[in-house]
């Protein structure tokens, strides 16, 4: 069985479209389940329909045709309790009605099993039989585990069906793709696709600009590779038997043979560049070998695919290939990484989407730290097909429109234009006092270190820097940056913002923030070697990193260095033991540096209820609300999956935040935010009720934050903050803000427009 689920599943994974994938699904099932009938109907929620949309057995003229609604027949009744209904004598059942089309009137054993996504039921799949019959329990959860994994194939095909439909007809679209806001802001441009240079899976169609440098380009690539192979080979004979070489030879007669070159190549004439080429090659090749029911033969479509991949990497290696970067580029890719980024001209890059990841994943971070509008984990997304078209991206709604239709470019374009006039209204504050109505002043920092994002507003509106992520000079090369290089890193910043306070914090990699000569393989890196962890086990790195520090603060005296992921006292103690020797040490060698605050991150639930016996320790606290709220809630800051969950309003944070606040007042300790919270417009006024007065944050959100501070009283927000933490669900907390916002005015910083 696990055999014939794995081959349909992989059959209908590769279907050009969901007509296709449907009539895979049909034929399958009903030769497997040995049954008269099996049909799918898909759900239509707006028009609440179940639509039949292919059937083997029943009228085949009936698909696309016979829509029963939502609250009857027996498919309405599986797709409303979303569970399977299974009747040996389906017309005595009393939601049974009878659809003349199908000629179904025959039939009366029944199985039907909803096809669940993300709860949303997506359609129904259905099994009959002429005679009354009851469906084993096998045969049930045969068709429940397919329908599970079809939900995916289908959503996908649907996309990229939708996306063919889109190529054929000249009226183009206001339907969206839907994924999480990333970054607030709206975007109009045109897609440039990201993709990992070692997956050929994920490389885009693009045209070929010049077909004859493209056919060179492969020959020169394959003819490496059978050298390669060929070298391999030879080094394996002493320890491989001949048999095994014999693979070999057999990868490397596939490189020659026609097929393959030749195909690829007339897929070149056609117009398609080598990579986009070689990709659908190697696809149509792999897949016969994946339809095979010999199991040693079906692996051979991993051997075509790892030739594929050898392809590619000389492909890429062809410096001559210079990308294109449309006037208002939009990245797009199944997991855009913080490097992908960093290639861009930064005045070209006007908007990032992403397949996977979700507010609070690095890239987002970046996102905002850019201006650049975002949308994360838009999980049904054709990446492949995308490249060069025009698409929109509403950053606040996590929306995606490709190939828009024209009223809607309309619709987006005014909407930009509010957004600039907004901006420009902003841009007044910039010498304002960041005060509340009451005149309580607030700090408001800068978080800054991933990428050029000192920006200038950042540098002229912030109060100092509260959250500078040291980890790109480790990300950006091969190995360890030296004390020098890493020192004038870190002199730039202290002196860029000098005498303002510049905070410093100390290596925070692992998790999702991984160093390609520092390899950490683990199940479940959030929970693992990160942050401070790693510090702490290589003294060696972290003294190089804090004597950095504090060489580059000789002569400035603003500096402050901060400790991330600290889970419990001993963790301070240690990390304070190596800053006083590496100070000690710099002393002895006759600089003259100040001691610098010190101040500690609270990301992990237990520092949370430690902030006092954390903070008597040192100078300040700073809390990571991007990590708080992964850990507090259990959700993984990445996974699409879950992003629905993650939220820095939820009334648990507020109450973990209420703790924070009271630990560090007992020994009189100042509390920053330095999460993706601090830029939060409905969270601010939350924060300001706690007491918070101290916010670091992206550049682009500090002229918006500050209108907030400046539209607000101080006793206006703890009455807030009073009624926040009596509600008990995120979304109460959130309508609370978002009504207050509008009220004051403010509802231009929560959706596209003024
Ligand atoms: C945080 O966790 O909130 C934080 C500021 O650190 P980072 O996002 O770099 O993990
Ligand atoms: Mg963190």
């Amino acid at each position: 069985m696990l055999e014939l689920l794995h081959k349909i599943v992989q059959q209908v994974n590769s279907a050009p479209d969901l007509k296709s994938a449907l009539r895979i699904i049909v034929n399958q099932v009903k030769l497997a389940v040995q049954v008269d009938v099996c049909s799918v109907y898909l759900t239509d929620h707006e028009r609440a329909v179940n639509t039949l949309e292919a059937t083997d057995g029943l009228n085949d003229n009936a698909a696309g045709k016979v829509a029963i609604p939502l609250e009857k027949g027996l498919v309405g009744l599986v797709c409303r309790q979303a569970e399977p209904l299974n009747l040996d004598d389906a017309p005595t059942h009393p939601d049974y009605i009878f659809a003349r089309e199908t000629g179904e009137q025959a039939f009366h054993g029944f199985l039907g099993v909803p096809i669940i996504q993300n709860r949303t039921v997506l359609g129904v799949l259905v099994v009959r039989q002429s005679e009354p019959r009851r469906f084993k329990d096998a045969e049930v959860s045969f068709l429940f585990t397919l329908a599970a994994q079809l939900a995916g194939a289908i959503v996908t095909a649907n996309a990229n069906g939708e996306l063919e439909a889109l190529r054929n007809q000249s009226s183009a679209t206001t339907h969206y793709l839907r994924g999480r806001p990333g970054a607030g802001g709206v975007a109009l441009g045109n897609i440039l696709v990201a993709y990992p240079e070692a997956d050929l899976s994920v490389v885009p169609d693009r045209p070929a600009e010049h077909p004859d440098f493209e056919e060179d380009s492969l020959l020169v690539a394959v003819e490496a590779v059978k050298e390669d192979l060929g070298n391999l080979k030879d080094r394996l004979a002493d320890s491989l038997p001949a048999e095994d070489r014999a693979l070999f030879d057999a990868l490397i007669l596939m490189l020659g043979s026609d097929a393959l070159v030749n195909h690829t190549i007339q897929r070149i004439r056609d117009g398609n560049w080598a990579a986009g080429a070689l990709r659908q090659t190697i696809e149509e090749h792999a897949k016969i070998f994946d339809e095979m029911d010999d199991v040693v033969l079906r692996e051979r479509a991993s051997d075509v695919r790892d030739l594929g991949r050898r392809i590619l990497t000389y492909l890429n290696q062809d410096i001559a290939r210079v990308v294109q970067y449309p006037e208002r580029t939009i990245l797009v890719g199944e997991d855009v990484s913080a490097m992908q980024l960093a290639e861009i001209p930064p005045q070209r890059l006007a908007g990032i989407v992403s397949a996977t990841g979700s507010s609070s994943s690095h890239v987002a971070i970046l996102a905002r730290a850019l201006g650049v509008p975002a949308v994360m984990g838009v999980n049904t997304l054709p990446v492949g097909r995308l490249d060069g078209r025009d698409i929109i991206i509403d950053g606040y709604r996590g929306r995606v429109y490709i190939s828009p239709a024209r009223s809607v470019w309309k619709e987006y374009s005014r909407l930009q234009r509010q957004e600039q006039q907004l901006s420009s209204e902003l841009d007044t504050l910039r010498d304002t006092p960041s005060e509340t109505l009451d005149k309580v002043a607030v700090t408001l920092n800068l978080n800054t270190g991933l990428v050029a994002e000192m920006t200038t507003l950042g540098k002229e509106v912030a109060d100092g820097v509260g959250l500078y992520r040291t980890e790109l000079p480790f990300m950006v090369r091969d190995r360890f940056p030296s004390e020098t290089e890493q020192m004038e890193n870190y002199r730039g910043a202290l002196q860029t913002f000098h005498p303002r306070p510049v905070t410093l914090r100390t290596l925070d990699i692992g998790g999702d923030k991984p160093l390609s000569y520092f390899p950490v393989t683990e199940s479940n890196p959030f929970l693992g070697w990160r942050g401070i962890r790693i510090s702490l086990d290589h003294p060696e790195i972290f003294s190089t990193q804090l004597r950095a520090m504090l060489r580059a603060s000789e002569g400035l005296a603003n500096l402050r260095v901060m400790f991330p992921m600290i889970s419990g006292v001993a963790e301070v103690e240690e990390s304070l033991k190596l800053l006083e020797r590496a100070y000690q040490t710099l002393e002895g060698e006759g600089l003259s540096i100040t001691w610098p605050e010190v101040g500690v991150m609270i990301e992990v639930p237990s520092a949370v209820y430690q902030t006092w016996e954390i903070a008597r320790r040192v100078d300040f606290i700073s809390v990571g609300t991007n990590d708080l709220t992964q850990y507090l809630l259990a959700v993984d800051r990445n996974n699409a999956k879950v992003g629905d969950l993650y939220n820095d309003l939820h009334p648990a944070l507020l109450k973990a935040l209420v703790q924070v606040m009271e630990g560090a007042d007992r020994c009189g300790r100042e509390v920053s935010i330095c999460g993706e919270m601090a830029g939060n417009p409905l969270a601010i006024p939350l924060l300001l009720g706690m007491g918070v007065r101290n916010f670091s944050m992206s550049s682009t959100s500090l002229l918006r934050v500050k209108w907030v501070v400046r539209s607000v009283t101080s006793t206006r927000c703890k009455h807030l903050l009073q009624a926040a933490l009596r509600c008990e669900e995120v979304e109460s907390v959130q309508r609370l803000m978002g009504e207050e916002l509008e009220k004051l005015g403010l509802g231009g910083l929560l959706r596209p427009g003024k």
